[in-house]
């Protein structure tokens, strides 16, 4: 075994979780080493969320990690709802005392975090191969790994698997611990990334005949678009300007335009909601992906993966200044209490704006009353903008 290593915490994944977690960690005195099996270029390239909590936000910025987000970070105080050709505004600031939310790319985040980690020291390995977790039933775990054909183990105290929801760790807790709830849904979404200037200042969520359609953004210049697809749809039948008849039909309201402009990244992702419990067994804890999915509407998976690693953080920091577990040991039952509420808003969202293949006129029209509802309702509209905005995580963030 070529040179043998040391550290506190061995974190497997540089994705949100495993990054937030090892600068968090840094910040509270604690050593990590970060494994990653994709390229630094790769990880930062990744094209995925973009929608960031205020208290996601709040967390990088008093991590020293906010300089870029706050200059190139979008704020937004609401988004609209669009059903039946018009368009009805949910607004955040009014109606959760002054909150919104950050349109900043996750892999800019991951950019961040990268710099913040290299700047400060962190050690985080990136193109490692054949990475497995050992001993976290007991107290030696390891994790060990092939960097240029050469073995090497990272012997540490603890293991956080923040390798996202194909990552080893979760596969690797023995058989009968977890219980796993999943949801599949019967649809996808095609997503395209377009040099295009963004046709709404604000977040369109639209609930159309032909399915949803959600218009984004990422930069004052970069469009996000999606169109609900079947969840094995084929991207090749996709012409660039089959998408964007699809696209205009069904965002379509009065006296209102969609830019288009070059189509740079499409595909298809499909939709799940997923949750194992426990989200630990012995000293391996699971966070982010690894433990749960949420399906895409509600914007929730990374501010989720960030959501668990702070309080796993806290968890270690008590651990090595007191010596006591009390943090660590409840922490999946503090993550999953969060957890539970963000798969039941973002079930919520998918289930009011999306076309089932087996739905009835009954479900339909429910639909619509839902709609009708919450965009005519201060109560319901409340509802809406205090979890889009992010629900309030407990204590101060660092
Ligand atoms: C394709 C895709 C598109 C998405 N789009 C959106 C979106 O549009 N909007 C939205 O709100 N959310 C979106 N999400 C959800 C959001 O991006 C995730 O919830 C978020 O990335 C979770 O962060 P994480 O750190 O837990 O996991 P990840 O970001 O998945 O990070 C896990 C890391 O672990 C690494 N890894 C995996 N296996 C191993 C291994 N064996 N050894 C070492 N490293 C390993 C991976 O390479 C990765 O870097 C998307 C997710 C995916 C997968």
């Amino acid at each position: 075994m070529a040179n043998p290593q040391r550290t506190q915490v061995g974190i497997v994944g540089a994705g949100p979780a495993g990054l937030v977690l090892s600068h968090l960690l840094y910040l509270y005195g604690i050593d990590s080493i970060v494994v990653e099996n994709r390229s630094r270029q790769y990880v930062e390239d990744r094209v995925r969320a973009g929608v960031l909590e205020q208290g996601t936000v709040d967390l990088l910025t008093e991590m020293g990690v906010g300089e870029r987000m706050k200059t190139e970070g979008l704020i937004h105080y609401g988004i609209e709802l669009r059903f039946g050709g018009r368009g009805h505004r949910i607004d955040f600031k009014d109606l959760t005392g002054g909150k919104g939310i950050m349109i900043y790319a996750q892999h800019e985040v991951l950019k961040d975090l990268n710099n913040a980690r290299a700047a400060t020291g962190g050690q985080v390995y990136f193109e490692v191969e054949d990475v497995s977790v050992h001993g976290f039933d007991g107290c030696r775990p390891t994790i060990r790994y092939k960097k240029d054909g050469n073995s090497h183990e990272i012997s540490c105290d603890f293991i956080a698997g923040c390798d996202g929801f194909h990552g080893i760790c979760r596969p690797s807790i023995p058989s009968g611990v977890l219980t796993e709830y999943v949801r599949e849904y019967p649809f996808g979404w095609l997503g395209i990334l377009a040099e295009a200037r963004p046709s709404s200042e604000e977040l369109i969520y639209t609930y159309h005949d032909r399915g949803f359609a959600l218009l984004s953004m990422r930069t004052p210049r970069i469009s996000r678009l999606y169109l609900q697809c079947k969840p094995d749809e084929d991207i090749a039948l996709w012409e660039d300007e089959r998408i964007w008849q699809e696209l205009h039909t069904r965002l379509t309201s009065d006296g209102w335009k969609l830019t288009e402009g070059e189509i740079l990244q499409k595909g298809v992702t499909g939709m799940r909601s997923f949750v194992v419990e426990p989200m630990q067994y012995g000293r391996l804890f699971l966070a982010g992906d690894s433990a749960h999915i949420v399906p895409p509407t509600g914007a929730k998976g990374l501010n989720l993966a960030v959501a668990d690693v702070r309080v796993l953080a806290r968890g270690f920091k008590e651990f090595y200044a007191t010596g006591r577990r009390d943090l660590l040991d409840s922490y999946s039952e503090i993550a999953l209490r969060r957890v539970w509420k963000v798969q039941r808003f973002s079930w919520w969202m998918t289930s009011m704006l999306h076309r089932f293949p087996d739905e009835n006129p009954f479900d339909r029209r429910r639909q619509l009353a839902e709609l009708d509802y919450v965009t005519g309702s201060r109560a319901a509209a409340k509802t809406l903008a205090e979890n889009y905005v992010g629900l309030k995580l407990p204590g101060r963030h660092l």
